[in-house]
């Protein structure tokens, strides 16, 4: 469930988001029926199921907006067209959505990982600690960052050796795996699966 704030009425029933779906945080842009939908949060499938019903909204007239509201919701429409127009060149060119953004992001992370020192200076560990500080502000799934800065809270990040940040890393990525229900993965193969490469 999202929770919108009370200043905003709840919207019409054409805006009723996709079981699951996140709204984004500021409701920016500031969009059709006032809200707008996350797509760094939200999987190309519920993203693009959400657009269709804006569209269908639009040409139904249910829910007609003005101004720029409208406007908005023409962008969204287009925006859905857009997607279903040429599926294979959507899947390249589009902004990613929370899978793309996240097969990307662990790859930079494990990969930071990987070519970390095994003995890295003060300097090293302290550029390590703020760059994954800045990070789990920065993240652009709000909830996931949200939810990352929580996980460090509980579970400091390590920066002693490479193998301490790696091994941390992996806990961390497990525990997004686990609350997603994908299958955990064996930590002690971390720096085979990212640095070394499988052994026979
Ligand atoms: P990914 O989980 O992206 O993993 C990529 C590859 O890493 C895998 O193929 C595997 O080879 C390897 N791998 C898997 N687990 C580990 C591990 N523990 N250690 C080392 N290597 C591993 N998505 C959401 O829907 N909700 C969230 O709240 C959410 N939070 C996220 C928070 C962060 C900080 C990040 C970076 C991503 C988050 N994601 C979230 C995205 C999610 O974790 C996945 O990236 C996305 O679902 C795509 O998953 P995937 O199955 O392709 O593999």
């Amino acid at each position: 469930a999202v929770d919108l704030p009370e200043s905003r009425p709840l919207p019409a029933a054409p805006a009723k988001l996709p079981p699951g779906m996140i709204l984004d945080k500021d409701g920016k842009p500031y969009a059709l029926f006032r809200t707008s939908a996350c797509r760094a949060c939200n999987s190309k499938a519920s993203f693009s199921q959400w657009t269709q019903q804006t569209k269908f909204s639009l040409k139904s007239g249910v829910g007609a907006a003005t101004g720029a509201t409208a406007a908005a919701a023409a962008a969204a429409a287009a925006t859905a067209t857009a997607t279903t127009r040429n599926p294979s060149e959507a899947a390249n060119d589009c902004p990613p959505d929370v899978e793309a953004l996240g097969r990307s992001t662990w790859t930079l992370l494990h990969t930071i990982a990987a070519n970390y020192p095994k003995t890295p200076s003060y300097t090293e560990q302290s550029d390590l600690k703020t760059f994954m500080g800045v990070f789990s502000r920065l993240y652009p799934c709000w909830v996931c960052a949200e939810d990352f800065q929580r996980y460090v809270e509980k579970d400091q990040i390590r920066v002693d050796s490479r193998n301490e940040f790696g091994m941390w890393l992996c806990k961390a990525h497990n525990a997004v795996n686990t609350k997603l229900g994908k299958p955990v993965f064996d930590c002690s193969k971390w720096e085979e699966r990212w640095r070394t490469g499988w052994k026979d």
